[in-house]
């Protein structure tokens, strides 16, 4: 199989190759582009567009901090839905003594997704697909009769009969709570996964306020906290409910009996899910057991009841669906004990640089109470995590579709409205030859940001677009 880009010509015979480019990189990215490869019987060119060095690692798998720990078992954490041990038989064979209920480091599952797709590069079937990793950025899309023109932010054009977009865990704007404080200042950090500014600040001995106290504000946590010598004094962690992810049972249970959410309303199901927990060993077993059911249970779910559960149970419903590794719960909870760490529930009345210009003030109001705190920090992290609302969104390529009219956003305001993986566009018509997966429909499914959905999704992607490349 040729690595780059081939036309009929180069095979000896007439039939051009179907054209499927993958925007975004990511696990979601490349898993579509693993099942395309082995499934296709036709001539296939697959094109990830990717601004990454490496594909498959994304956001969450880029990582370089061995601290930071899968949130799932790594019995969950096949890539193959259809062969539910690879990632632990792959991990057998690079690691010492792995059991099932061992959480892996993030880092190493990148290095798996990598390795997965290397193999079906090497082993694929199908003399006439070819692969590219194209290492740009798409900045626009427009449609030209059957075919997609994408634009690259590198001044590049890509035409595409098929495009799939695996955009991702996307990040916000300027939030509001950063009120006087200019985003580029230099006690801010927007972006927490940015090496280049970590490197640019002083953290040790230093008092650092997080916003956000989810899976991203524990990832800071620890890397900040690892080496004493450059960790800060103190964190204060602030979120509006001030709730940490709870932590997985020590010996996390596999096999758990599947439950079904019983009634079309919002209500019904968390009181149903209220009576599982208490009659179950453990509430763990209640949350895990209806995994299975709830992207349907949300599909059928009246707007409105999605709304509400948006704005008022999602917080709750996020903290006990994803959990921490045993051990990084543990570590938490003892810089917690020790005072390193702070954990608030509040709301950010007022953020400005000090006086002097070498501190930020910033006034806090404690939830549910008229309780003020003025806190004396050096440096402001923002750890709110991905954002899916159009207005919230800080990517030019995803606001160029939703003006052009080419996605639409989901009843809920949050991610795009699709029927099935199929993009839906502003007139509610089926984009041809345009799909999406991944954390995109978290609006449509509630579930779809985690492997185990998105190995899925990718498999029935391919699936659907092998079929439409037989067609041409
Ligand atoms: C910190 C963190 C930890 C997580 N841990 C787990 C876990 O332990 N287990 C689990 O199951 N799930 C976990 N998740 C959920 C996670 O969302 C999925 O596992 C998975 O990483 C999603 O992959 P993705 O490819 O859809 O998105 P991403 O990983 O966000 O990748 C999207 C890619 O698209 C690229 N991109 C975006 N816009 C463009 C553009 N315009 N042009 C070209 N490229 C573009 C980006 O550069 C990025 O690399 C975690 C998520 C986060 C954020």
């Amino acid at each position: 199989m040729s690595e780059h880009p081939t036309d009929a010509e180069a095979f000896g015979h007439s039939l051009s190759p179907y054209r499927v480019v993958i925007i975004g990189g990511g696990v979601s990215g490349a898993l579509t582009a693993v099942h395309l490869l082995r499934q296709s019987r036709h001539c296939l060119s697959v094109v990830i567009v990717e601004p990454r060095q490496d594909i498959g690692l994304g956001l969450a798998y880029s990582t370089a901090c061995d601290d930071h720990l899968l949130n799932v078992p790594a019995a969950g954490m096949s890539a193959l839905a259809e062969e539910p041990e690879h990632f632990l038989d792959f991990a057998r064979r690079h690691l010492k003594k792995v059991q099932p209920v061992d959480f892996l480091s993030r880092k190493f599952f990148g290095f798996y997704i990598r390795s997965l797709l290397a193999e079906v590069l090497e082993n694929a079937s199908e003399p006439d697909c070819s692969f590219t990793h194209v290492q740009d950025l798409v900045k626009d899309m427009e449609r030209c009769g059957d075919v997609y023109k994408l634009s690259l932010a590198g001044g590049e054009d890509i035409i595409a009969d098929t495009v799939v977009l695996a955009l991702g865990n996307l990040p916000g704007r300027r939030p509001n709570w950063l009120h006087k404080l200019p985003l580029e200042d230099r006690h801010y950090i927007h972006d927490p996964w940015s090496r280049e500014r970590w490197s640019q600040v002083q953290t040790a001995g230093a008092d650092i306020l997080i916003v956000g106290t989810g899976l991203t504000a524990v990832d800071k946590v620890l890397e900040l906290t690892k080496d004493t010598r450059t960790g800060p004094q103190r964190i204060v962690a602030v979120s509006r409910h001030g709730l940490l992810p709870r932590a997985h049972l020590a010996l996390p249970e596999l096999n758990v009996p599947p439950l079904t959410l019983p009634e079309n309303t919002a209500l019904a199901a968390l009181q149903y899910l209220k009576r599982q927990a208490g009659q179950k060993a453990d509430w763990r077993l209640a949350v895990d057991g209806v995994r299975a059911c709830t992207q349907e249970f949300w599909k059928h779910l009246p707007v409105l009841q999605k709304r509400s559960f948006l704005r008022h149970l999602q917080t709750y419903w996020d903290v006990h669906r994803h959990r921490m590794a045993p051990r990084i719960a543990d570590y938490i909870k003892s810089l917690e004990g020790s005072g390193r760490l702070q954990v608030v529930a509040g709301r950010l009345e007022k953020m400005e640089l000090s006086a002097d210009g070498r501190r930020v003030d910033v006034l806090l109001a404690h939830r549910g109470g008229a309780n003020f705190e003025n806190l004396s920090v050096d440096l402001v992290v923002n750890c709110c995590g991905p954002q899916s609302t159009p207005r919230a969104i800080d990517c030019p390529f995803l606001t160029r579709l939703y003006e052009r009219g080419m996605v639409v956003a989901n009843d809920t305001n949050s991610g795009i409205k699709v029927d099935g993986l199929e993009v839906l566009d502003g007139a509610g018509h089926s984009s041809r030859n345009l799909y999406a997966l991944g954390p995109l429909l978290k609006g449509e499914l509630l579930e779809s940001v985690a492997v185990p959905e998105i190995r899925v999704q990718a498999q029935d992607l391919a699936r659907l677009i092998c079929r439409r490349a037989g067609k041409n």
